[in-house]
Parts: structure tokens; sequence; C-alpha cells
């Protein structure tokens, strides 16, 4: 079975702009640990979620 080197080259993670709820920062949802959607829906920056201690729902 011949496998695609294209999947594994694909460190390049893309990003995904949001801008947080509460500071209404721009930040990159991809990249930061602890940022996440609050309810599923509203996005909270990695600096707010441990701010708020806001890890999870
Ligand atoms: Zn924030």
């Amino acid at each position: 079975m011949e496998k695609k080197e294209f999947n594994s080259k694909q460190e390049k993670k893309e990003e995904k702009i949001e801008i947080c709820y509460f500071c209404n920062r721009k930040f990159d949802m991809n990249k930061d640990d602890s940022s996440h959607y609050k309810y599923g829906k509203y996005p909270v920056c990695a600096y707010c979620s441990e701010f708020y201690g806001f890890y999870s729902d």
C-alpha cells in the first residue's frame, strides 16, 4: 500500500481567528491551549480562560 506523503506534511495548522467574548482580543483558537468555546459558541481566549478559570463548561 502506498502512503501519500501529503497527509503527514500538515504540520502547519490552519489558523482559526476568533474574537474573545470577554476581552475582545483576537486570538488563534487552534493555537492557544486553554482557549475554547464557552457553551459551545462564545470564543474565550487562553488568557481569559485562565484568568476566569473557564477550563470547562
Ligand atoms: Zn480574552
